[in-house]
């Protein structure tokens, strides 16, 4: 262990029980919790390790670099997307409108650079989630977008015009072959949303699953927010068993590799393990004894899942700081989505358990 890690190993366990101050010294006349107070009133965070950082952008704030060959990928330093430039055309997976009309610059750089075709003839939509997917409408209707068939459905439910429907769907697989090149697409099952692919490039060695893994960070909030956290864990897996070397993830400002993967899967084994130790360990008398008596349901589980993901988080957020980006940032929040999937999803309730 580095000097660096001990020093926000010591911070990290500072910002936390930060957090475990009573919850009467938190609270607003409002009710709101009040933030640990920094700057302007913000909290303050560990610094990112240095090699969770990506390229510099930019003046137009994006950066455009080849991974193999003709495979690019763009990012904002939020968002990411990938960029096949074929001898027919431009294939692009994604469309963040946070990159908005940078894709279009992105694309122009590659192609003057290449020669090759620079107008964009297919779009494939990793899943129908708008923060990935919303700028599709900047290519006009004559591209063709290839999507599995659950995103046209939720596309046709949401009606969002910066989202247009898919002309090409699939089910299981579907490759897409383009002016030479060639991009493998395959579903799995839900996992972070219901629709969720990966995309695989074989000549390229690289795999691209969006919201899956997150390369030198900590998973987004509530383990990226993911609609089936059994489906997601196995979606972690199963991106591991393709032969890539470079992983686009979809997030943030840099590439993945292998070994991030494997960080990133063992922090996730590591706060499954965390909860089940909590979900053992915590005595749920004191929540029970102080609200039970005022009826107050709900404020029994809040209570006692709170401190639940708060115990959970302390030894994981401890042991990835300055490790995984922003681990004092989401671990509490992660924390709690594994809780409650280890309740509703694999039965392990503590003290909501069959009563005796
Ligand atoms: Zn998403």
């Amino acid at each position: 262990m580095t000097t660096e890690h001990q020093t926000s190993r010591r911070t990290v366990l500072g910002l936390l029980s930060a957090a475990a101050v009573p919850t009467a010294a938190l609270m607003l006349p409002g009710g709101a919790h009040a933030a640990p107070a920094g700057a302007g009133g913000l909290p303050d965070y560990l610094p990112i390790p240095s090699g969770s950082a990506g390229p510099e952008l930019n003046a137009d704030g994006y950066h455009v670099g080849r991974i193999k060959d003709e495979l690019y990928w763009v990012t904002d330093g939020f968002y990411q997307a990938m960029l096949l430039s074929t001898r027919e055309g431009v294939v692009l997976v994604d469309a963040p409108p946070t990159i908005g009309h940078n894709l279009l610059r992105a694309v122009q750089d590659v192609t003057r650079a290449n020669g090759r075709p620079g107008r964009v003839t297919h779009l494939v939509y990793s899943h129908s989630h708008a923060d990935h997917i919303g700028a599709a409408v900047l290519f006009g209707r004559r591209v063709e977008r290839v999507a599995h068939v659950e995103t046209k459905r939720l596309l046709r439910a949401a009606g969002d015009p910066n989202r247009p429907l898919p002309t090409v769907t699939f089910e299981d697989r579907h490759v897409l072959r383009v002016g030479g090149e060639r991009l493998e697409l395959a579903y799995h099952g839900p996992n972070h949303s219901p629709d969720n692919i990966f995309v695989h490039a074989p000549a390229h060695a690289t795999l691209m699953v969006v919201d899956v893994l997150y390369p030198g960070w900590v998973p987004f909030k509530n383990l990226a927010v993911s609609q089936d956290i059994p489906g997601w864990t196995d979606a972690q897996r199963r991106a591991m068993q393709y032969p890539w070397t470079t992983l686009v993830g979809g997030h943030l400002g840099r590439l993945g590799t292998r070994a991030d993967g494997d960080l990133q899967r063992q922090y996730v084994i590591d706060l499954e393990a965390s909860a089940r130790a909590t979900l053992a360990a915590l005595d749920p008398a004191p929540f029970f004894g102080k609200y039970l008596p005022a009826g107050n349901a709900w404020a029994i589980f809040k209570t006692y899942l709170e401190e639940a993901a708060r115990r959970t988080a302390e030894p994981v957020a401890a042991k990835y700081a300055g490790v995984l980006a922003a681990a004092d940032v989401f671990t509490v929040d992660n924390a709690f989505a594994m809780l409650e999937s280890l309740r509703i999803d694999a039965g392990v309730l503590g003290p909501f358990s069959i009563r005796p």
